[in-house]
């Protein structure tokens, strides 16, 4: 089963990808931890991708499909794959579609949590003021989520009416427990595994 997890930051695409990793054998795609530990590790790329980071802006298409058609080809992905923070743009989009048919692989389900955006500001700043930090510590991290979702809506969410024309989008209510959102996404790959082994 392959699929991507679509949401704005803080939805919970990470956490549901490793879980599905760890009881599914979906090997979790995130291309914001591959692209932190290229940063840890100081590579070109780390160092490039770094302050586009630090800003919220996003890095390269170009860039970004390099590191997915490259990790894509490893041969654990041919257990199934969660894509956890791509594809982020119409161009990633286009360049992945490609990229499967390439490899003779596809898409089963394309996943939407949909979460409140007044609550992922609430989070932040409710963990912010938990850890005792400074108003200031507090602001910046208000001000980087407010740019993140502002690429989101304005770069990511356009490619959600391009997988709805191909049938594959689901919506799930990531406003739930981690529990709720689990069980929604399993009925959805458990739907989606009935319609891949009909025959057509
Ligand atoms: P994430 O952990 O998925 O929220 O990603 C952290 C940051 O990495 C993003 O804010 C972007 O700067 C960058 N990033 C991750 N994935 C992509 C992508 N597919 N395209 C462009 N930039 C990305």
């Amino acid at each position: 089963m392959n699929i991507i997890l679509l949401g704005p930051p803080g939805a919970g695409k990470g956490t549901q990808a490793k879980r599905l990793e760890v009881e599914k054998g979906m090997v979790q795609l995130s291309t914001g931890d591959m692209l932190r530990s290229a940063v840890a590790s100081g590579s070109s790329l780390g160092r490039e991708a770094q302050a586009v980071m630090d800003a919220g802006n996003l890095v390269e298409d170009a860039v970004m499909v390099g590191i997915i058609a490259d990790r894509i080809s490893h041969p654990d992905c041919a257990k199934g794959f969660t894509l956890d923070g791509f594809p982020r743009t119409t161009a990633q989009a286009e360049a992945l579609d490609r990229m499967l048919t390439e490899k003779g692989l596809k898409l089963n389900a394309v996943i939407e949590l949909k979460v409140d955006q007044n609550a992922l500001f609430d989070r932040i700043r409710g963990r912010a003021s938990e850890a005792g930090a400074g108003s200031e510590r507090a602001d910046d991290n208000v001000g980087i989520l407010k740019k993140r979702l502002e690429v989101y809506h304005g770069q990511t969410a356009p490619i959600i009416p391009y997988y709805k024309k191909k049938g594959l989008l689901h919506e799930v209510n990531g406003m739930q427990e981690i529990k709720g959102v689990a069980q929604a996404i399993d009925a959805i790959l458990a739907q989606a595994a009935d319609k891949g082994s009909q025959p057509c």
